[in-house]
């Protein structure tokens, strides 16, 4: 019997488990030294911008669209072809999320169908980097610019990601991470937000702790209210002996990658990744089975041969609380049709070549 292979898998060093072991010893849980040094890791790694760390990507995302202003009455372009939390922080903000289809070869959002959906109610675009392949940086400031649009990007796929040669968070306004324990660099739960060049923290860190603000002389108001999003020591610790191995892992599991171009079956109907992938971090490898395939019965037959598959993401308007807000089958044609056929495979830094092959040797067997 071989060992079950899930879809992810977090990698966390012994080192990493000590720095833990150690934070729970200092009688100092909540954030402190520990989040203070992870900012600041954070930072430099984003080039100096300044980086607050949350308990959630969603959090950030949330966090973002408040500190931008957006809300009743706004409209946030997005992608439907996403983890529900991207859209679901629009709705929660009182803005309204206007969905556009997607491009069929990134899988992102088709930055030529949102410039068409531009109208005055648009306030800010809310572009997802799935898989860790990044939107281009460079197409997507020049619509905001033309557009007067805020961006908030939804990075907590790209962690460690490169767009236009520049790391994912060292450009840009909003940038929104998660490290939730699937993400490529984890802290059990979590997200950071980059903040706006040259915005002042102050308000952000209320923000993140319900709107708490702290007089000298020990008094304390609420002006504007908040979430309750900061993150922990113990978490902000794991964050640090994640980032110091970022590379290593987006080199993991690049190479990974390319065992899987050169693996996968070529006579089955399945289409691989086929964009330029030189700057994704590889967060997901994702394959579109033929169409009309029964994907339930392929992930039930890999999972009987030890495999874990994945499905990331139904299309986010075909929610039923989304179909209340105006969306039908029909809206998105490219993304229903990959979210039908999406299926990702197993890929994290622990897995080696053989692990990879496995998975095509499987899928060789249980397609028709
Ligand atoms: C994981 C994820 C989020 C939310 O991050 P959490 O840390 O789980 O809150 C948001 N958007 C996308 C695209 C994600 O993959």
């Amino acid at each position: 019997m071989t060992d079950f292979l899930p879809f992810a898998r977090p990698s966390i060093d012994e080192a990493t488990i000590e720095q833990v072991v150690a934070v729970l010893r200092s009688g100092w849980l909540t954030g402190g030294p520990q989040v203070r040094a992870f900012e600041a890791a954070l930072a430099t790694y984003c080039g100096g911008r300044t980086v607050r760390v949350m308990n959630s990507g969603t959090a950030a995302l949330a966090l973002a669209l408040q500190l931008a202003d957006v809300g009743q009455g706004d409209v946030v372009i997005t992608t439907p072809l996403t983890w529900v939390a991207t859209a679901n922080v629009i709705v929660q903000a009182g803005a309204r999320p206007r969905f556009v289809d997607v491009d069929p070869v990134t899988r992102n959002l088709d930055l030529r169908l949102a410039a068409d959906a531009v109208t005055p109610e648009v306030r800010a675009i809310m572009p997802v980097d799935l898989a860790g392949l990044p939107v281009d940086r460079d197409a997507l400031y020049g619509l905001a610019h033309r557009h007067g649009l805020r961006v908030i990007e939804d990075a907590a796929q790209s962690f460690g990601a490169q767009s236009c040669g520049q790391p994912v968070g060292a450009t840009g306004d909003f940038v929104a991470f998660s490290f939730h324990a699937n993400k490529n660099i984890t802290t059990g739960e979590g997200g950071a937000l980059v903040l706006p060049p040259d915005m002042d923290p102050a308000r952000c860190e209320r923000l993140r702790l319900l709107g708490v603000q702290r007089f000298d002389d020990g008094t304390l108001d609420i002006d504007e209210m908040g979430f309750k999003a900061n993150m922990s020591d113990v978490a902000a610790v794991i964050g640090l002996g994640q980032l110091a191995r970022v590379a290593e892992i987006t080199q993991l599991r690049r190479m990974l990658a390319q065992d899987y171009f050169a693996g996968l079956p070529q006579d089955r109907g399945l289409v691989l990744p086929q964009a330029d992938f030189t700057g994704s971090n590889w967060h997901m490898f994702q394959v579109l089975l033929p169409d009309n395939t029964d994907r339930a019965a392929v992930i039930r037959a890999l999972r009987a041969l030890g495999i874990g598959a994945g499905v990331h993401y139904p299309a986010v308007h075909l929610y039923t609380a989304y179909r209340r807000l105006g969306y039908a089958p029909g809206d998105f044609p490219i993304a229903e049709n990959i979210a039908r056929r999406i299926l990702t495979l197993p890929l994290h830094p622990q897995m080696i070549t053989a692990d990879v092959l496995r998975v095509c040797d499987a899928l060789q067997k249980v397609l028709p």
